[in-house]
């Protein structure tokens, strides 16, 4: 996976995470990691995309390889739920534990309101259109 991950901060990057790739590249991920909880979640997060569209690159071809954000939302968070299981077992307080779970369900919390934003948003979008609405800011 040489080269597939930029995660270090560095002068001129761009902010926020992202996978990026295409059916003739690799996947990248991009980010600025500084060692944060929650940098090691986004970087849990951004794998998950990586690895999805890796595999399904691999098993589809291009007409079927275009998935929606939401379903893209899946397998990103799973691999968060996977981290955090593997943490909460490494947790080597009660403390420690309680931190964990409080962080991440407040991220749980986040995450699924706002995927079923982000699903809300396209289903009246496109509602919109169907119904030979223009769309405006
Ligand atoms: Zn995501």
């Amino acid at each position: 996976m040489k080269g597939w991950v930029d995660a270090l901060a560095n002068r001129g990057k761009r902010g926020g995470a992202y996978s990026w790739g295409t059916y003739t590249s690799k996947p990248y991920l991009s980010m600025n990691f500084e060692g944060t909880l929650n940098n090691v979640s986004t970087l849990a997060h951004e794998y998950g995309h990586s690895i999805h569209s890796y595999l399904t690159r691999n098993a589809q071809p291009q007409v079927y390889g275009d998935y929606r954000t939401f379903i893209a939302e899946i397998a990103s968070m799973t691999n968060e739920a996977i981290l955090m299981q593997k943490m909460l077992t490494e947790a080597s307080s009660a403390a420690e534990r309680a931190y964990l779970l409080s962080s991440y369900l407040d991220e749980f919390r986040g995450g699924f309101y706002r995927q079923a934003s982000f699903a809300d948003f396209e289903a009246r979008a496109h509602a919109k259109v169907e119904a030979g609405e223009a769309l405006t800011a």
